[in-house]
Formats: C-alpha cells, sequence, structure tokens
C-alpha cells in the first residue's frame, strides 16, 4: 500500500511519524474520513473545505491548496488502483517540543491513506441496529466546537468504549443539557410523521457530509426536513430512526437503550433514502 506523506508517496512500512509529533502527542491536528464510489470520490470538494475549516478553527496553516490536495488524495487512490475505499486524510500540528506550544512545531505534517472500510455487518442494513445512550456526554461547542474534526477524539472513543459494554455498535451522545448530539462517530435522524429531523450543529453534532447529502435527498423525495432540539424521548415515539456517515452510509436504527423504535424494523422513509444514497454516490463525485 502507498501512502501520501508529506510530498512521497511512500511504503505503508515507510510511513511514520515522529513521536515529537503533537498530532501524537496532543490530538493536535484534524482530519477527513472520505468515500472513494467506482472511482468517484464522494463530494471530495465539501470534505476539504470541512478539513479546511477545521485547520482554521485551530489555527493550523494547511500545508496544501485545495488543488493540490484533491490531487494527492486522487493520486493516492490511482496508486493503489483502488475504485472503493475509505480514505483518509490527516494533517497535524507537525514536529516540536514537548510543551503545547503550536507555534514551536517547525511545519505541518499531512498524509493521506486510502484503504478498506468495514462497515455494519449487512444484517444491520437489513435488520437495523440496536443502539444505546451512553453516560458520556458530548464536549460542549463552547469548550470544543464538534464541527472542528480534530485528532481529538476522546470524547467519541469513551462513549464507543460504552457502548460496547452496554453489548451495542453505536450510541446516542447526550449533550450537557440533556439533548441529543449525534452518536460517537455517525449524524442521528428520526423519522416523525413524514418528517425528517436531525439535531443541528449548536447541539453538538458534527456537520456531517453524509447529513448534508441526506437534506439534499429529502428535497428530491420531497420528503420535509429540519434541524431541531431533539431528546430521547423523540426518538422513543418516532417513526423511524437511521444514522449516516461516510463509514456508515444510511443505517436503520430499531431499538434504543432496549425500546424499540417504531414498528421494530427499517421504516420505508429509511429504505427510500437509503436506495436514493446509493444512487447519489454512484453519479456524484470527483473521477480520481
Ligand atoms: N459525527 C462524528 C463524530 C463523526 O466522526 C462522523 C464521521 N464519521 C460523523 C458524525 C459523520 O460525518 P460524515 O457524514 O461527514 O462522515
Amino acid at each position: 500500500m502507498k501512502i501520501y506523506l508529506d510530498g512521497k508517496y511512500v511504503d505503508q512500512a515507510d510511513a511514520k511519524v515522529s513521536v515529537f509529533d503533537h498530532g501524537l502527542l496532543y490530538g493536535d491536528g484534524v482530519f477527513e474520513g472520505i468515500r472513494l464510489y467506482g472511482g468517484n470520490i464522494f463530494r471530495l470538494d465539501e470534505h476539504l473545505e470541512r478539513l479546511e475549516y477545521s485547520a482554521k478553527a485551530i489555527l493550523l496553516d494547511m500545508p496544501l491548496s485545495r488543488k493540490e490536495l484533491t490531487e494527492v488524495t486522487c493520486e493516492t487512490c490511482r496508486q493503489n488502483q483502488l475504485t472503493d475505499a475509505y480514505i483518509r486524510l490527516v494533517v497535524t500540528r507537525g514536529v516540536g517540543d514537548l510543551g503545547l506550544a503550536p507555534w514551536l512545531c517547525a511545519k505541518p505534517s499531512i498524509f493521506v491513506i486510502a484503504s478498506k472500510i468495514a462497515l455494519y455487518p449487512q444484517e444491520h442494513y437489513d435488520n437495523g441496529l440496536a443502539i444505546v445512550t451512553v453516560p458520556t456526554r458530548r464536549i460542549n461547542p463552547a469548550a470544543l466546537p464538534a464541527t472542528v474534526k480534530s485528532l481529538n477524539y476522546l470524547n467519541n472513543i469513551l462513549g464507543k468504549i460504552e457502548a460496547r459494554q452496554f453489548g451495542a455498535l453505536e450510541a446516542i451522545m447526550l449533550n450537557d443539557q440533556g439533548y441529543v448530539a449525534e452518536c460517537t462517530a455517525d449524524n442521528v435522524f428520526i423519522v416523525h410523521k413524514g418528517e425528517l429531523i436531525t439535531p443541528a450543529a449548536s447541539q453538538g453534532a458534527l456537520k456531517g457530509i453524509t447529513r448534508g447529502t441526506i437534506f439534499d435527498i429529502a428535497k428530491e423525495l420531497n420528503v420535509p426536513i429540519r434541524e431541531a432540539d431533539m431528546t430521547r424521548y423523540d426518538i422513543w415515539v418516532a417513526d423511524e430512526c437511521f444514522l449516516t456517515g461516510s463509514g456508515a452510509e444510511v443505517i436503520p436504527v430499531v431499538k434504543l437503550d432496549g425500546r424499540v423504535i417504531g414498528s421494530g424494523k427499517p421504516g420505508p422513509i429509511t429504505a427510500k433514502v437509503l436506495a436514493a444514497f446509493r444512487r447519489r454516490v454512484l453519479v456524484e463525485g470527483t473521477r480520481i
């Protein structure tokens, strides 16, 4: 496997960063998870814009322009002869000393990995996921905006560990006011009386690229959609629920904390949204 690392395409065994890299020492950096479908990178420009915004938010100078980023992302896929893949783009603060000071880091480091991703097992797309609400709360956006896709994912990882301890693959994370924010690595939607509803980014949700795609799909399907405050009650009484993410795509949820949601089976609107999503990923995107 060839990995793009700071200007070179190197073998996996040579793709190494320093122990003094602040991405490693402090989680000081930003990243993206992107999908390649049939030789097209899905919504690459949107991912790169989010990456640039994340970098700007932490005052990290992007080492490459949008055009260069596009080129190295495509070239990494080409070098590995991939047509379908999961792409991880990472920008770290770079090598510094043992103090926090990012301004002492000489220059940011950037790497691109294009590889396979293990989706949720197919049975969960067919039958729906059973998820739980975890005790760990989402970090207050005033402390660290969820819109910044930073390398500091410990909050999500604690949520993921708790989900597993409760026997679930994904979990609802509430914000510090008790409203639903999102899941550990996916956004959440409910369907209620024919309408699609998802929490706003201000509640502690990442502005997911897949989430954004669902807004376009809703328009295409003539299904009303809106952002709203969401509590667990809203999920309890929802007709349908599903999660979205570049890795997960669109996955139905049929249980929360042991309670059955809607009919207990993936719902008709979820199925329509998923089908529309699968159509879009094949035709939209940047040809590598
Ligand atoms: N929320 C979190 C915390 C995430 O890490 C992700 C990405 N896996 C998402 C939501 C979904 O975002 P996207 O659709 O851009 O992959």
